[in-house]
């Protein structure tokens, strides 16, 4: 079998176990059934950038240099919640998006992901962006009308909490051990009174199970762009890592835009 085309962050689904796809091409690939494989990949020393253009470099993510700079998907409070500026009608590149992406409902939580980590994200975006960060248990923390909001909590809880998933940790299965209801407790009290008024009453820890067979005990994290080739027998997948045997693992999210040829 053998597929072509740029890179993109692995779709999934929440069953028992995280259903993982990847398109590559015209081709949906469900990733779960390709483990216990031997894949080759295969760099083709080009991206496509989020524009849709061919480019030979992107600069962030998968954004060349101008769009990183210009568009509004890039703005600001994209990368940092804290910065949004929308409600108070303001505009960083285009308001008309910044409104309908930062004035929606945000939420604030805990997630176990090699240790215990504060995140926000847009509340549609759950449980996605929990799977996407890995993380093997979360309970919402807060919700809030804007993504304003939900960054000023962050960014408070910022000097408690750590606000990284340690990835290494992340793929070797590894845990704080933190209990995220006592976590949440202890969230809720350090918040000042004009945040606390956002904290929500969910006791719910979601749980996430990986399709993995076998966890790696080190980490070689590896990129298509560097390598030029690479064979490996997928073992597992988390958050957007394939694991591969000897300890190699790649970042799919990380080399969004870049293309490759998949064969196995
Ligand atoms: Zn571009």
């Amino acid at each position: 079998m053998e597929y072509t085309g740029p890179l993109e962050k692995m779709q999934t689904h929440l069953a028992t176990t995280v259903t993982y796809y990847l398109s590559l091409g015209n081709d949906l690939l469900k990733m779960n059934d390709l483990l216990g494989k031997s894949l080759s990949f295969e760099d083709l020393q080009q991206y496509t950038c989020f524009c849709g253009q061919i480019v030979p470099k992107v600069f962030r993510q998968n954004f060349c240099y101008d769009c990183f700079f210009t568009k509004p998907e890039a703005g600001e409070a994209v990368f940092n919640p804290e910065k949004s500026k929308a409600h108070l009608g303001e505009a960083d590149r285009d308001l008309a998006y910044e409104q309908s992406y930062q004035l929606q409902s945000h939420v604030v939580y805990l997630a176990q992901s090699g240790g215990v980590k504060v995140g926000v994200t847009r509340a549609a975006q759950l449980p996605t962006r929990w799977i996407d960060q890995g993380a093997s248990e979360a309970i919402v923390l807060a919700k809030t009308t804007n993504r304003y909001e939900a960054g000023q909590i962050e960014v408070f809880l910022k000097n408690h909490f750590s606000d990284k998933t340690v990835w290494q940790r992340m793929l070797k299965n590894e845990s704080d051990g933190a209990d995220l209801l006592r976590e949440k407790e202890r969230a809720i009290a350090l918040l000042p009174k004009e945040l606390s008024v956002f904290v929500t009453g969910d006791q719910e820890v979601v749980r996430l199970q990986y399709p993995v067979s076998s966890w790696p005990t080190k980490t070689k994290s590896i990129k298509i762009e560097k390598e030029g080739k690479f064979r490996g027998v997928l073992t597992g997948i988390r958050g957007q890592y394939l694991i591969f045997d000897d300890a190699f693992v790649m970042n799919v999210r990380s080399q969004e835009g870049r293309w490759v040829r998949l064969h196995w």
